[in-house]
Order: structure tokens, then C-alpha cells, then sequence
């Protein structure tokens, strides 16, 4: 069977339903992760799926995969990626399967698969799964297959650390898979709960569930002026991830949190690492030395990060796109549902507003999270290795960090400013984000961005998969 090599990413796999995905390649991949597993002596796997339209058959068929290779399965059904991660602790399985393409349009879908406890694949083990699946290299066998509904176990699990939060909370998942989850959640946990987009609607009729994009950040923000609300939050369609609103309806880039969570880590473990990907704001930086913690910057991905902040025993890990990790606290994996619980907790305990609390946070002018077209793969890693070339001749070259901590990109530092362009490892798109601590220079690396890209034709200013691009545009 011929399948698209570029469906495995660097940590995940993705591809457009009925181009590169169908129930048969999806069964292949099934075969090939139980195949893979078994190679580590585990034999059993839970699986949970998001809501969008192609994840059901997709899950009966990576289910089929597995089960004929001899590894048993535990279906949880419908689930957001943290309580697939919550249930392999839960079941006492190290395998895991979360069928999802996380923030993308409906027409994409996608696969995070577990390696052990809070741990999934990175590019190595991505790529030894392709080479089983393509030499059809399959264990065989008759796993046993359960279903399980694990609903009320993971939010007692969440409860017993939370109640009594008395906070008004908007909450708008975009017809993703949070619907069917967190407003119950938060409701139980104490607080009121308005419903903005909570039904299931696997088209996405108001597109992308992405909690990093401005459009959802702006209809939350209108809803909260409506309401009073005290916060606003937004999840992406597996739920890992989250994006968030302050009490007067303004809109955090979700640096601004990592550095909360941080600060809020480092007031009970003073001196402890905290891990961060290098497209955050130097405002996370600047409040992690400033509350004594130790600063570790990497690569962008869930799997490195995670991979990275268990490594170096951190307090806390977080990522401009909304996974956050409390180490500290809870399982050293994402989870959109305890991240919640984490921020309304935070300012319960504060007695404070976000609005308030941010107040005293360094102050940066950001952009946020940007995303350009970019198709092919190839093109893409020649189009950044030249990016991060002319970089090198435009800048002083101890300006420009293009080591592991960047892993995929290049991030620029110089007088005030900072920029950072990457290529994501998992989708067809470039991510870009700068800033700078006056409007000037904010206006200058804005439009100096906008010409560096210019001049590459491989990018697509009018693709689908583009996100922020407004904000290159002089006017912004
Ligand atoms: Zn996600």
C-alpha cells in the first residue's frame, strides 16, 4: 500500500482525510504502532478520539490495527487528549492513541501515539514506526478489545484538587470535543459556566477550533463585555491545548501565562528549572530570573518539551501555542482541562484579577503566533536553512540563536527586540512572532519581516492553513 512518507511528522501524524488518510492507511498505522509497541514489551493500548467527522472511523480502524498484531485495547471513545494521557496511568497502560488533528480544519486528522506513561513518540521514534508500517514488517496476534467510560474517574481525579472556585467563566471550544467535557468540569469544580459554540459539531462550522488564533480570542472577548465574565477560555479540538481572555476582554498571547504558571511555581520551589519554547516572549525570560528560577529554552513540539522538562526535573513547562505542563503538581504530560482548573484556581487564590495580575508583568509590544502556507516538506527546510542564512549575513552573528534550542528555526535577539520564524514539524505552515519594547521598533521588525518573506515565492500569503497574517500587514 503506498502511503505519503510526510504523514509522519516530527511528533505526530497528520494528513488531509481521503488524500493522504483512509480507514485502510489508518488500519496500516495501527498495525505498524502495535508492532512498534510490542518491540518494547507493551501490550496494551488505550485509545481516545476528538469529535471531528473522519475520528470515529478512524478510530475503529487504527483499533483493528492494533488488535491484529495481539495488543489489547481499552476504547474510551470520545475524549480530549489529557484524559487519554490521564488514562494510561488510570489503566496502568503504557500505550496510547489520541486520534486528532488538534487545531486544524475539519479536513485534516491526525494520530499522537504513546511511548510510556506522559510520553509520546519525537521524530526518531516516528520515523521507526514508518519503517515498520512500509516493509509491512506486522506482529500478529488477537488482542482483546474494552470499552471503558472513563469520564467520571478523571474529573473526580480533577475535583478532589479543585472546588469551590467561584469564578464566572466563558467558555467557547468552537464545537470541539471541550464541549462535551468542560463546562460540566468547571460547573462541579464552583464555578458558573456561560456556553459560548459547546455543542458537537465535527464540520467546525466557524472553522479551525485554534485557541492561538485572534478571531477566537475576539469572539470570546466580546462575550466577556457582554457577560462580566471574569475569563474567557478556548481549547483546540483534542483539548491539550488552550487559549485565554483576561476580565476586561483583553487578549493574552499564551507566553503571558507560561510566565504566570512559572512565577507561580517558582513561589513554592524557588531556584527550580522551567522549560519554555523558544517562541515565547522574553517576558518569560525576564519573570523567571526575576523570581530566582532557572531559565531552559527549546525546541518547539509537545513531545520535545515534555520530553525536555522531564529530563531536566522541571517545576513547569509551557508553550506559546497553550500546552502547559505542571510537573510539580500533576502528570508531566498537557492537559487542557487541569491548565483550566490551574489559572481559575490561581486567581481564586489571589483574590485577584487577570487584568491585575498581568498589570506588573514586564511589558513587551507581541505579536502573536503567525502562520504562513508553506506544502511541501522539502521546500520548507531549504526555505528556512536560506532564511536562517540571510539572517546570519543581516545580523551580528551572537544575535542570532539557531542551535537545539531553536531546533527548527532561528530566533533573533538584539537591542529591545526579538524575533523568532520556525518551520512547524507537523503541519504545512511556517511560525513566526516578534516583538519589541517600543512601537517603533515593533513597526520596524514588522515590515523588515514582511520583506524578508517577500522574497521567497515557495510561501502561500493566501493559503488556508494561514493564521495572523494580518499582523505582518503595515496597518497592523
Ligand atoms: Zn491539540
Amino acid at each position: 500500500m503506498k502511503i505519503n512518507s510526510y504523514i509522519f511528522r516530527g511528533y505526530d501524524i497528520r494528513g488531509v482525510v481521503d488524500k493522504d488518510l483512509n480507514e485502510d492507511i489508518v488500519e496500516q498505522i495501527g498495525k505498524g504502532y502495535g508492532s512498534f509497541l510490542l518491540k518494547r514489551e507493551i501490550k496494551d493500548v488505550v485509545v481516545g478520539r476528538d469529535c471531528r467527522l473522519s475520528s470515529k472511523p478512524y478510530s475503529r480502524a487504527i483499533i483493528r490495527g492494533i488488535l491484529s498484531t495481539g495488543v489489547n485495547v481499552i476504547d474510551i471513545g470520545l475524549a480530549l487528549a489529557g484524559t487519554t494521557y490521564w488514562a494510561q496511568y488510570h489503566y496502568k497502560v503504557k500505550g496510547c492513541v489520541s486520534v486528532s488533528g488538534s487545531h486544524n480544519p475539519t479536513e485534516y486528522n491526525g494520530f499522537k501515539l504513546g511511548t510510556g506513561f506522559s510520553k509520546t513518540m519525537v521524530s526518531k521514534e516516528i520515523q521507526e514506526l514508518r519503517s515498520i508500517i512500509e516493509k509491512e514488517d506486522f506482529s500478529v496476534g488477537r488482542g482483546e478489545l474494552k470499552e471503558e467510560d472513563i469520564k467520571e474517574a478523571y474529573f473526580e481525579e480533577l475535583l478532589n484538587r479543585f472546588s469551590s472556585l467561584g469564578l464566572k467563566v466563558v467558555i467557547d471550544p468552537g464545537f470541539s470535543t471541550a464541549g462535551a467535557f468542560v463546562p460540566e468540569l468547571l460547573e462541579r469544580a464552583g464555578c458558573e459556566v456561560v456556553r459560548e459554540n459547546c455543542d458537537i459539531d465535527g464540520s467546525f462550522p466557524l472553522g479551525a477550533p485554534d485557541p492561538t488564533e485572534k478571531k477566537v480570542a475576539q469572539r470570546l472577548s466580546k462575550r466577556i463585555l457582554e457577560t462580566g465574565a471574569d475569563i474567557g477560555i478556548s481549547y483546540d479540538s483534542d483539548g491539550d491545548r488552550i487559549g485565554v481572555v483576561d476580565d476586561k476582554g483583553g487578549i493574552l498571547w499564551n507566553d503571558v501565562l507560561v510566565g504566570l504558571f512559572a512565577i507561580n511555581a517558582l513561589e513554592k520551589s524557588p531556584g527550580g528549572k522551567i522549560v519554555f519554547n523558544a517562541l515565547c516572549s522574553n517576558l518569560v525570560n525576564d519573570l523567571i530570573k526575576e523570581k530566582g528560577g532557572v531559565p531552559v529554552m527549546w525546541q518547539t513540539g509537545h513531545s520535545f518539551i515534555k520530553e525536555k522538562a522531564q529530563k531536566e526535573k522541571a517545576l513547569f513547562a509551557g508553550e506559546l501555542s497553550g500546552h502547559f505542563y505542571f510537573l510539580d503538581k500533576f502528570f508531566p504530560h498537557d492537559d487542557g482541562c487541569y491548565s483550566s482548573l490551574e489559572l481559575l484556581n490561581y486567581l481564586a487564590k489571589k483574590k485577584k484579577n487577570l487584568s491585575e495580575i498581568i498589570k506588573s508583568f514586564p511589558k513587551y509590544i507581541s505579536s502573536p503566533e503567525i502562520k504562513i502556507g508553506c506544502e511541501d516538506d522539502e521546500i520548507k527546510l531549504k526555505l528556512m536553512s536560506d532564511i536562517g542564512e540571510a539572517l546570519k549575513k543581516e545580523f551580528n552573528k551572537d544575535e542570532v540563536i539557531a542551535d537545539e534550542r531553536v531546533g527548527d528555526g532561528v530566533r533573533v535577539e538584539y537591542k529591545d527586540r526579538m524575533f523568532v520564524i520556525r518551520y512547524s514539524q507537523n503541519a504545512p505552515y511556517l511560525t513566526i512572532k516578534f516583538e519589541a519594547k517600543t512601537r517603533e521598533s515593533y513597526a520596524f521588525l514588522r515590515d523588515y519581516i514582511r520583506e524578508l518573506l517577500s522574497r521567497y515565492e515557495e510561501l502561500d500569503w493566501d493559503s488556508k492553513i494561514n493564521v495572523n497574517i494580518d499582523a505582518l500587514s503595515s496597518s497592523s
